[in-house]
């Protein structure tokens, strides 16, 4: 179901387990500002998801209300799980799913990284 990003942060989040130690993951990177894994249903050869640390629903919330370090620590973790994934030069796409339209449904922040096969389109049915 996707969720509404307006709502506030839900701790119950399956992010919020794997970010407290609650449910496993397969870490790939971590700092003091994110944590990047594997995701649980790949859909691409690479597909890793990246999260802010501080409890952010979407997007949006984070760049609204997140203080100015968390947010640079955040964007440069994303770049820098990419470099080391060895994904620059073959190339990759970011994407943040915000709200219902766009079909989050996790309710904390979180950035995919799709690579390792020429990705198509940004959208499967752009004039839909
Ligand atoms: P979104 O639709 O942008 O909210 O994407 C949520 C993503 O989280 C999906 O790609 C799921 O496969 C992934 N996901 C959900 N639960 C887990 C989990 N426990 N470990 C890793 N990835 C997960």
């Amino acid at each position: 179901m996707p969720i509404d990003a307006t709502r506030p942060y839900d701790h119950d989040n399956v992010f919020a387990k794997i970010l407290r130690g609650e449910i496993p993951n397969k870490t790939v990177y971590e700092d003091d500002y994110a944590l990047a894994f594997h995701d649980i249903n790949p859909q691409a050869p690479t597909h890793i998801l990246v999260i802010p640390k501080g409890a952010y629903v979407s997007w949006d919330d984070f760049t609204a209300n997140a203080p100015d370090g968390d947010v640079v620590g955040f964007i440069r973790a994303v770049g820098h799980v990419a470099r080391e994934a060895g994904l620059v030069a073959p190339g990759y796409r970011l994407l943040a799913n915000a709200g219902l339209d766009a079909h989050q449904e996790v309710p904390h922040l979180h950035v995919h990284i799709f690579a390792g096969r020429p990705l198509g389109p940004m959208l499967a049915h752009p004039h839909e």
